[in-house]
């Protein structure tokens, strides 16, 4: 059987990108008979400046989406990372197997790190807490988007030389990317990827954006002065992006388009279309948080054997006592 495991970042709103290339294939995958892992990363958001109530807020929050967007926990296990202490644990042992340089050449180290303000440790060695949520569940399929591959390559670094060197202990993962819209871009800047940490939310479409924001981000979408509508990456990123999101949105191929105006009703109404029944489920589950925190819980319980007997396993060969 397939373990598949989907990470989320509580740094800020959903929005439409993790929907269309994270969330959907997560929900489309519990279908079969792969076991699903769903994951609030709440600790991978504390590498950056972080605001302790916010973190809380934003982590029942992403929980509540995923449900609101279709994750089935009789399916799919669903907590936050820092509920399964193992984590920490895991990484450390880790960190014993990984060198400086593996980690600081890191792209997403680098650019972060350069933004200004003190740049803290952690930040350093996200990749080696991302490699032990990995390899913690012994999963062998991680959906990765082009931003994670990096990571996912030192993740399977690390576990195939712990393997080589300690005696098999853990899965080497294989990424996978879904088949399509593995990247929706900013609208407001469409040579960048759509962001919960960009600095405005201009070009982001949060899950709970009421229509007419919608209407007023997509109607904004930097497009060109070509006035042709034309599925070209390279030459109109701003225009093949609204092609990408209503394909995704509708599941059809977009038709012709006269101009840009006439592209971006159609956008509008397909997002709307796609969120609005997501937005209900949002507001009916976020009248009840105790029901949330409980699948929190329960998702905790259910992965928690396994992950003690990853790091059990890890911590024998490593040396340690137990
Ligand atoms: P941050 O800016 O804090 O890194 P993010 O918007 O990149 O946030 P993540 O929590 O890092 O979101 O990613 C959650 C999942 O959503 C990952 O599987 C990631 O590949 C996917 N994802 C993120 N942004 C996009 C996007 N623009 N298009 C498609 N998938 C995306
Ligand atoms: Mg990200």
């Amino acid at each position: 059987m397939t373990k598949r495991l989907t990470g989320f970042q509580p740094t800020g709103n959903l929005h439409l990108g993790n929907l269309l290339g994270a969330m959907r294939p997560l929900v489309a995958g519990q279908e079969s008979a792969t076991e699903t892992i769903a994951m609030i990363v709440d600790l991978h958001a504390m590498t950056m400046e972080h605001d302790p109530r916010a973190l809380r807020a934003r982590t029942l929050e992403a929980a509540t989406l995923l449900l609101a967007a279709g994750v089935d926990p009789r399916r799919t296990a669903l907590f936050a990372q820092s509920q399964v202490p193992e984590h920490t644990e895991l990484h450390y042992l880790l960190e014993c197997t990984t060198a400086y340089g593996e980690a600081a050449r890191m792209i997403q180290f680098k650019e972060k790190s350069a933004a200004g303000g003190p740049v803290r440790l952690s930040l350093l060695t996200y990749p080696v807490l991302m490699a032990a949520d990995i390899l913690l569940y012994d999963a062998h399929e991680v959906p990765v988007g082009d931003d994670q591959n990096q990571h996912l390559e030192l993740t399977r670094t690390i576990a195939e030389r712990f393997n080589a060197r300690y005696g098999e202990t853990f899965v080497v993962p294989e990424g996978v990317r879904p088949e399509s819209a593995a990247r929706i871009m900013d609208l407001a800047d469409p040579t960048r990827k759509m962001s919960k940490s960009s600095a405005t939310a201009a070009g982001r479409i949060g899950l709970l954006d009421e229509p007419e924001v919608i209407r007023k981000k997509t109607s904004r979408a930097v497009t060109d002065t070509l006035g042709v509508v034309r599925y070209d990456p390279e030459g109109q990123p701003g225009v093949s992006n609204l092609l990408d999101i209503l394909a995704e949105c509708t599941g059809e191929r977009p038709g012709a388009y006269p101009n840009y105006g006439t592209l971006k009703r159609d956008v509008t109404d397909a997002v709307d279309t796609l969120l609005a029944p997501i937005r209900k489920r949002h507001a009916e589950l976020a009248d009840d948080p105790g029901y949330v925190r409980e699948i929190l819980a329960e998702g905790k319980t259910r992965v928690r054997p396994a992950a003690r007997a990853t790091v059990r396993r890890a911590r024998a060969a490593l040396g340690l006592l137990d």
